[in-house]
């Protein structure tokens, strides 16, 4: 299987000089148009065992805007692997048409079961995953947003020899896989700062588990009040950064961390003369979705 799409660029933020750090954005979202970012990275070495172990279907977990679910769909259209998503929400099973994540994996021929809420906490049980074989056949199963160790070594490789020279490295948190990865990567004098989408108090107990070193912390301000929830100052937020610096955001992750650096930039958090790298981790594709639900509730669209 060829496998290894193209490195990422860091891309320099122009910033003030009277902030006197220095901001870049690793633009990890360019990887691949559908196959974005971390969940690219978090794949990798998910479907080459896939592969060697001869499994042709890939079965996974998620919710209605999932960027693993639209990742994995890809990915099977693109490598050739049958796909199945399991999916949080009964009521979801006659709406596909009317949500574009779901209508796009579906494009790419991904077969869904959907299930009750209660019914989809009990995805990680053997009990449930057994009666999945059953119904589906033999299948390599990824768990939901596609954290496990396998996923943890593909996104060690997002740093590189030439990101040694940052002091910082931020990075968006959902499951935690992909800041671990960052983390056993980085240097002895690099600190990795961690910024989760939603209210995880279990993260650092999660992400301690994966990681070999200590030089991390997570900042518990920037979550907006919870996964997926957004407010005017953020979708204002990502307009003005798109504006300025010409990269989109997307307002689940990278939109809360890209707010939170320049929050504590203007609080001055970081030492003088500090090198920042931000991992931009993809999700573009849940934009036209969040602006579904934005339209919805009257709010400003981000474009
Ligand atoms: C899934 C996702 C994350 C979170 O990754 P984890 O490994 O679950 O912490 C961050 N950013 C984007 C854009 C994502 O899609």
């Amino acid at each position: 299987m060829i496998f290894n799409l193209e490195k990422s660029i860091n891309q320099h933020i122009c910033l003030p000089t009277e902030f006197g750090v220095e901001l870049y954005i690793k633009r990890e979202d360019r990887i691949h148009p559908h196959i974005s970012g971390n969940k690219y990275r978090k794949l990798k070495y998910n479907l080459i065992e896939a592969e060697t172990l001869g499994f042709n279907i890939l079965l996974t977990f998620g919710g209605a805007y999932s960027n693993h679910i639209a990742a994995v769909a890809s990915v099977g259209a693109t490598f050739g692997f049958k796909t199945i998503g399991i999916i949080r929400g009964e009521e979801l099973k006659s709406k596909v048409k009317d949500n574009p994540t779901l209508k796009f994996a579906q494009s790419c021929g991904m077969q869904f079961k959907f299930v009750s809420r209660s019914d989809y906490r009990e995805k990680t049980s053997e009990e449930f995953i057994k009666n999945l074989k059953e119904e589906f056949g033999a299948f390599y199963h990824i768990p939901e947003g596609g954290t496990n160790a396998l996923a943890i070594k593909g996104c060690e490789e997002i740093l590189t020899e030439a990101d040694k020279s940052f002091n910082y490295v931020c990075c968006a948190v959902g499951t935690g896989g992909t800041i671990s990865g960052i983390i056993n990567s980085s240097k002895q004098n690099q600190k990795v700062l961690g910024f989760p989408a939603l209210k995880g108090e279990f993260l650092t107990k999660d992400i301690s588990k994966f990681v070999t070193h200590k030089n991390w912390e997570l900042t518990a301000d920037y979550h907006f009040g919870g996964f997926a929830k957004i407010n005017s100052v953020l979708i204002t937020f990502i307009n003005q950064f798109k504006n300025t610096y010409h990269v989109p955001l997307d307002p689940v992750y990278t939109g809360k961390m890209v707010y939170g650096i320049f929050d504590m930039i203007y609080k001055s958090k970081f030492p003088k003369g500090s090198k920042i790298l931000a991992i931009h981790t993809g999700g573009l594709q849940g934009i036209e979705g969040m602006n579904m639900r934005l339209k919805e509730k009257n709010l400003p669209l981000i474009y």
